[in-house]
């Protein structure tokens, strides 16, 4: 591993003035599950790193009915997987938790950390995004919020400024009688990134969205058009799962090819759909 700075800030004002000084050269640190294994393997490289866990005020994870649930960004995959709440009202998140990884990385990686790192095949962002998430951000010029769908920006891009922080993500209550699904297929049962990931929140406005099949998570908007309003059944069901299919942009990698990624959304936006009912 190739030498950086290190610091511990315990403010954001603090946190901000660092990243601001490096320009960019800075990475924020939060359970280090992506960024210390790439500085390892030198996929990335810092001049500085940020450790943000001295921050108080970012390690809750909170519900009430108005706001809906808050996790901060020191909130971990596991508080969120073994959350009653979460469990109870946002499954579909709680199931793509489960599937992060191993205990041991649970434990440690954070939720915030999975969406900075904006992989494309990141679990945690198709539930997230059908959900209806929103980020607050802080940096230097203040805080402000963005529609989890509209953070991403290419693999491993964000539109985080150099000097700006996740400080929590934001998730309205779900409407009574809403189903939520998040399918993950991968080439082994466990420790493997998706090769596609579909989540549908289905309610009077419903969502799917796709993972591991564009440079960024997507929304099937066809697909959701053709269902909005309807009753499911198998035909349109089958018909939106083909749309789906249509709007993916996969490409082909060591994980599988970019038809076999498109086949997989068909089938799995399927198979969700068949689970809301
Ligand atoms: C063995 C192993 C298995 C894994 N399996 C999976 C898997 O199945 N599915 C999956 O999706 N991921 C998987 N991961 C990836 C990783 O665990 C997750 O992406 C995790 O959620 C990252 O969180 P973290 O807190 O560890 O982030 P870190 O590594 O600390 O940070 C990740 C990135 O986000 C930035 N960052 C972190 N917090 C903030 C913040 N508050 N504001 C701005 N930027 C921030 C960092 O600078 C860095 O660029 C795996 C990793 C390992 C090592």
């Amino acid at each position: 591993m190739r030498r950086f700075e290190y610091f511990e800030p315990t403010t954001l004002g603090e946190a901000a003035a660092l990243l601001a000084r490096y320009g960019g050269r800075a990475q924020p640190l939060a359970g280090g599950t992506d960024l210390l294994v790439e500085l390892k393997e030198q996929l990335r490289r810092a001049e500085c790193v940020v450790n943000i866990k001295r921050i108080p005020g970012m390690d809750t994870l909170s519900y009430d009915e108005r706001e809906g649930l808050r996790i901060g960004a020191l909130v971990t995959a596991r508080e969120v997987e073994l959350s009653p709440i979460a469990l109870g009202k946002y499954s579909s998140l709680v199931q793509a938790t489960r599937e992060l990884g191993s205990i041991q990385v649970r434990n440690r990686a954070t939720i915030v950390g999975n969406i900075c790192r904006a992989s494309p095949s990141a679990d945690t962002l198709p539930p997230l995004i059908a959900d209806s998430a929103s980020v607050r951000i802080v940096g230097g010029k203040g805080e402000r919020t963005v529609r989890l769908e509209d953070f991403f920006t290419g693999p491993g891009k964000t539109v985080l400024a150099v000097d700006e922080l996740v400080t929590e993500l934001v998730l309205p209550p779900p409407l009574p009688g809403t189903r939520k699904i998040y399918i993950k297929h991968g080439r082994r049962k466990a420790m493997e990134l998706a090769t596609v990931g579909v989540a549908v929140t289905w309610n009077a406005d419903v969502k799917i969205v796709l993972g591991a099949v564009a440079p960024t998570p997507i929304r099937a908007r066809k697909a959701e058009d053709l269902l909005r309003g309807r009753t499911l059944d198998e035909k349109l069901i089958a018909q939106a799962a083909q749309a789906a299919a249509d709007e993916s942009r996969p490409i082909s990698n060591v994980r599988a090819s970019a038809d076999y990624r498109r086949e997989m959304v068909e089938v799995l936006t399927r198979r969700a759909l068949q689970r809301c009912i």
